[in-house]
């Protein structure tokens, strides 16, 4: 046990943010009806919706994205009524599914193993034999499992059927494409805390013009609660009210981080979150490790999963790792011995990728696997070297 702060943090979620979005948090709180911080309110939620590619409000509520999910979740579902498709292929489909049955919907559930996708095939058939289905519930990257859905074709297929959407983009926003408007989301969830570089505690939720009139038409959809979309829409959006008062850091962090990604530019950003995974990925293959997703096309660049070898615990590694080299990485919650090396903000940069690959490496071999520590790392410098343009982060 040490308690000395890690020297270098690829958590995925919260991820490390820059000098610049954590000085845009140190500042003096405000009444939330400060008219410099109603502006910033506003110009946060118009960054985010260009981030998002939303053609639609955003809101953004205070309070961790699982506070939006529910919020989400909620707000769709009809009690005894509303008939839903989930797709699990991870943790947080799998909480999903849990929400779902307890608000009241009759769920049905497509679920692969947690190193794979949902066939978007399986989706159009299970939607075809369903046809009642009103809503569709599904994860964009599986942050435990390092795995992504398609949603480009599960969107548009969901709304040639009348189906709404409801997709959890809260990792990958900033760090992999998410085309709400073009993809045909009704409702995304996100949050800045992962590849947007911002603090935890806020939740990005963009709702269509179809999803607020199913939500209108909801009785049981959330009113004068914490779990309002309702509420922010007619107060905030509507009377230019607050339905609760902001956590002023929090907002201000969220919008430093969203003005920083939109100044290098969202494709720019996103193709240095996939450098970094590329790098990561070769590197870990040229050391001799195994990668947790079954197939290159369901593998996510905003985290890499990597299989701990047969004989050693991921808690022994992640705690070696932390404890001798000082890298911090996220815990895994129970999928399959893994360590995830996590390509999130700022510290999306192909030598986070590399220094997080020696900390595995070496904490690996300290432990008595057999890895090639000097090949991975060439490996991933090779394709850092062979990327197109600086593989730094823009501050
Ligand atoms: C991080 C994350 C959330 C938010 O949940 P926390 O575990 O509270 O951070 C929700 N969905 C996905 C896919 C996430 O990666």
């Amino acid at each position: 046990m040490t308690n000395h702060a890690p020297d270098l943090t690829l958590l995925a979620g919260p991820a490390a943010m820059s000098q610049e979005t954590l000085a845009a948090m140190s500042r003096q709180v405000c009444h939330p009806d400060d008219p410099e911080f109603r502006a910033g309110f506003r110009h946060a939620e118009e960054m985010a919706a260009e981030l998002m590619r939303a053609p639609g409000q955003v809101i953004l509520m205070g309070g961790e994205a699982v506070l939006g999910l529910e919020a989400a979740a909620r707000s769709l579902v009809r009690p005894g009524q509303t008939r839903a498709l989930n797709l699990v292929s991870g943790p947080y489909g799998r909480a999903m599914g849990r929400w779902l049955r307890d608000f009241g919907a009759d769920v049905g559930e497509l679920e692969v193993p947690f190193n794979e996708a949902v066939a978007p095939g399986a989706v159009e058939r299970y939607l075809d034999q369903h046809p009642q289905t009103g809503l569709l519930t599904v994860v964009h990257c599986e942050t435990p499992c390092g795995t992504v859905n398609d949603l480009a074709c599960i969107g548009p297929a969901a709304r040639a059927r009348g189906v709404l959407t409801l997709a959890d983009c809260v990792s990958t926003l900033g760090g992999m494409p998410v085309e709400t408007g073009h993809w045909q989301l009704d409702v995304v969830v996100s949050s800045p805390h992962k590849c947007i570089g911002g603090p935890s505690g806020m939740s990005l939720v963009s709702v269509t013009d179809r999803a607020w009139a199913a939500i209108e038409a909801n009785p049981a959809a959330p009113r004068s609660s914490y779990l309002s979309l309702l509420d922010w829409r007619d107060r905030w959006h509507g009377t230019g009210q607050f339905p609760y008062t902001p956590f002023t850091a929090a907002v201000r962090g969220a919008a430093a981080a969203c003005a920083q990604v939109l100044e290098e530019g969202l494709e720019a950003c996103i193709a240095r979150h996939a450098a970094a995974a590329r790098a990561c990925r070769a590197g870990a293959d040229a050391m001799g490790l195994a990668l947790w997703p079954a197939s290159p096309d369901v593998t996510a660049d905003c985290v890499t999963a990597i299989q701990v070898p047969a004989g050693l615990g991921h808690e022994a590694v992640r705690e070696r790792m932390r404890d001798r080299y000082g890298v911090a990485t996220s815990p895994d919650p129970g999928i399959a011995n893994l360590v995830r090396i996590a390509h999130m903000g700022p510290a999306a940069t192909g030598l986070h990728a590399v220094t997080g690959l020696m900390a595995l490496g070496r904490a690996l071999a300290d432990l008595g696997a057999d890895v090639s520590i000097g090949a991975g790392i060439e490996a991933a410098l090779d394709v850092l070297a062979a990327a197109a343009g600086p593989q730094c982060a823009a501050r």
